[in-house]
């Protein structure tokens, strides 16, 4: 770099600070501006030989973060402090007491939380899951913690482009299965719609691209359409005084593929791409009251769908969210989604938690309550559970991203649950007990059984007996993780009741062919009975799965030797790979490795060449090869992505692969005859069946077929789409 570059960065540097600066200034007092000061110039020093792998000074990094905790999620000093050093501790030489003596403890806990969850995914599955509980057991001491891991988060994703493809995959990922909806649960919209766009953008590329692209290209249309809608309604509402904004913005490229998923339908036909939203500046008395004065006159022009009525104004979602939606009939005859909300309700919605304490102390408003309330069961979760840090992942996430249903206690009480929550939850929820010895309830009256699923609106009353145990059943139909790890708790209690009594039964057993419990006699049980644990082991004797009288078989029995310890993650394989090929290499070949490695293709997303791929190290068969866009793919990727291996095609194989092609068109004569010959025609295709049904004059199809690659599969389609009344060919996989 020449002198006059690094000036040009310096004074680059300073930029941005005095731009982070203008944006705190509205939040700062007394010192704080002194304080942020001291901290960036710490930062600054701290980094100063460090670049971040774009080549760019590694500064620019905590700058951003501490930005994006400005001018996007509305935070203050303590916040953008802790930001600005976020990194410091994990990768410098400063240490925490460095912090904790410059800027006072709050800011020291707050990076201490933030550099033991740096690498949350970093190590090995269950010490991941580990640290991802840490992670929340700080939101419940200081939420700031995860807020600012949010804006460090959205920024590794904005600055994605720099990192190797495996590596944004697996950071991709990561943020698509626990990131996204935790922003969605702290109420952070904005913040969450752009992680799953930039998951998007790095998992799959082609449909990004052609999303947005179709969304520029229509955007003119689309212009005019919303002017003409909004324009009666801007006039009404000019007429009666009140001072608003209209805006129409498309939905996310996320959630328009989800939709074009969900429903197996082209971008052309996703006909809610966008929403109408009517923000009010009121006083907050009159909030709820002019909300529903702008229905009425929207609802004047335009007739509603009765169905699609939503007032999270009256009950917030328990994320804060509150606004009022309505879909109604536009005169082209399409449904257009209108979002009507003040000006805080608003900024509620974008900013989400932070936002919040804005306005706390304003009024009693019950959303604070309702965020209070899900951090308060988070904490209460994570103090009093016993499950195995994996399972309370997934419990945890499952209820992250749950839609929400309203309930009432026999008091008339509002309680708050999970959409397909059971009356057995709901009864978990009232009180543990209550929930254990659940037999029954009456909903709005009427006797229901325990897997009755709620309703909003319902109201509850549980019925119990004394005589009720939980069994392993119950798992089957409760939602709430409340529930589930309560339940979980007691089977467990239970198990380890019958354990110890078996334990005593293998003891007694043993001492009949004079042996003692050891942990040779252990190990050979284990591998007598082929049990992985001692709990499982002594669990099936107490309960009688396992005969007593075959416990002392082991006296005379010898295990057989494991010939090769078979690969068990990534690092193994790295090795194995080495030692069989003689090359250096942390990457699969397939079609080269072929021999040298056990491995083989996933049935569950069926990879051809030219895919996207990636193999996972499966427990008892080899190594597995997924398409990055698996529906599987992302669990595996975030997390076991220590078992995860790179690997790539190599060019040269001649195989064929299994795919398969759907197809649909208007019915003609000859069609199928048409059909065949095109794919006949294809060098090197093999069909190996076909499938094909006429209705209506619609005719649909499935044909598997074998092909080389891809790019092979893609000029079938092309040739495929050409055929008269041809209307879609679609790639699926046969299972
Ligand atoms: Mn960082």
């Amino acid at each position: 770099m020449t002198e006059l570059e690094l000036e040009e960065e310096k004074k680059e540097i300073v930029r941005r600070y005095r731009r982070l600066l203008r944006h705190a200034k509205p939040y700062l007092k007394g010192d704080d501006a002194k304080r942020i000061k001291k901290a960036f110039n710490m930062s600054v020093d701290a980094h100063k030989n460090m670049r971040r792998r774009s080549g760019e000074p590694y500064i620019f990094h905590p700058l951003a973060v501490a930005q994006i905790c400005v001018s996007e999620i509305g935070l203050g000093t303590t916040s953008i402090i802790s930001a600005l050093l976020h990194d410091v501790v994990e990768d410098t030489e400063l240490e925490i007491e460095d912090i904790e003596r410059n800027f006072g403890t709050k800011v020291a806990k707050i990076i201490d939380g933030l550099t033991k969850i740096s690498g949350v995914f970093d190590q090995g599955t269950s010490l991941q899951a580990e640290n991802f509980r840490k992670m929340l057991l700080t939101l419940s001491e200081d939420v700031r913690v995860i807020l600012v891991k949010l804006a460090d988060r959205l920024h590794n994703m904005r600055t994605l482009d720099s990192m190797p493809r495996n590596k944004q995959i697996k950071i991709a990922s990561e943020t698509i299965y626990l990131y996204a909806p935790l922003a969605h649960r702290l109420g952070l919209y904005a913040i969450k719609s752009e992680l799953e766009d930039l998951y998007l953008k790095y998992a799959e590329p082609d449909v990004f691209n052609m999303i947005v692209e179709k969304i520029r290209s229509t955007k003119a249309a689309r212009g005019r359409f919303i002017r003409n809608f909004i324009n009666p309604i801007q006039t009404e509402m000019r007429k009666r005084k009140f001072r608003f904004e209209v805006k129409g913005r498309p939905k996310s490229i996320f959630s328009i593929w989800n939709k074009m998923q969900k429903q197996d339908i082209p971008f052309e036909k996703v006909y809610d791409l966008f929403a109408i939203r009517i923000i009010v500046d009121t006083s907050m008395e009159e909030e709820k009251a002019v909300c529903w004065q702008v229905y009425s006159i929207v609802t004047d022009f335009y007739q509603p769908n009765p169905d699609r009525l939503r007032d999270w104004i009256s009950t917030p979602k328990s994320n804060g969210y509150e606004s009022l939606h309505t879909t109604v009939m536009s005169r082209t005859g399409t449904w257009v989604e209108v979002q009507i909300r003040t000006r805080r309700m608003d900024e509620i919605a974008e900013k989400g938690y932070a936002a919040h304490w804005k306005y706390k102390g304003s009024t009693a408003t019950s959303h604070e309550s309702g965020l209070e309330m899900w951090i308060g069961k988070v904490r209460e979760l994570l103090e009093k559970n016993e499950q195995s840090a994996l399972e309370f992942v997934d419990d945890f996430k499952s209820n992250l991203f749950a839609e929400e249903i309203f309930v009432f206690t026999p008091k008339g009480e509002l309680r708050k649950l999970p959409a397909k929550a059971t009356a057995l939850d709901f009864a978990f929820e009232i009180h543990t007990e209550v929930g254990a010895k659940c037999i029954g309830a009456k909903v709005n009256q009427r006797l229901v059984p325990i897997n009755y699923k709620l309703k909003t609106g319902d109201q509850i009353e549980i019925l119990t007996s004394n005589k009720q145990k939980p069994n392993e059943d119950w798992l089957n139909f409760v939602v709430t993780s409340k529930a589930r790890s309560r339940i979980k708790d007691y089977l467990k209690e239970q198990k380890k009741v019958a354990a110890s009594e078996g334990k005593e039964i293998v003891k007694r057993k043993l001492n009949q062919v004079k042996l003692d419990l050891n942990n040779e006699t252990v190990e050979k049980l284990l591998g007598y009975f082929k049990y992985k644990s001692t709990l499982d082991l002594y669990y099936s004797v107490g309960k009688g799965i396992i005969d007593p009288k075959e416990i002392k078989k082991i006296k005379e029995w010898r295990p057989v030797k494991n010939k090769k310890a078979p690969i068990s993650d990534a690092r193994t394989f790295k090795k194995e790979i080495t030692e069989l090929t003689g090359r250096e290499s942390d990457m699969l070949l397939i079609g080269e490795d072929m021999d040298v490695v056990d491995y083989t293709l996933a049935k569950c997303c069926n990879p051809i060449p030219g895919d996207d791929v990636f193999g996972f190290v499966t427990t008892h068969e080899g190594i597995k090869i997924h398409r990055v866009n698996c529906p599987n793919a992302i669990e595996l990727l975030s997390k076991h992505s220590h078992r995860v291996v790179k690997a790539k095609w190599t060019s040269q194989s001649e195989i064929s692969f299994l795919t398969g092609l759907r197809i649909k068109g208007t019915d003609r004569v000859g069609v199928i005859n048409d059909v065949t010959r095109v794919i006949s025609n294809e060098l090197k295709v093999n069909i190996r069946s076909i499938v094909t049904e006429t209705v209506g004059g619609i005719f649909e199809g499935e044909i598997q077929l074998f092909v080389q690659d891809t790019k092979h599969l893609d000029t079938l389609i092309k040739k495929l789409e050409q055929l008269d009344g041809m209307e879609k060919v679609s790639r699926f996989d046969p299972a």
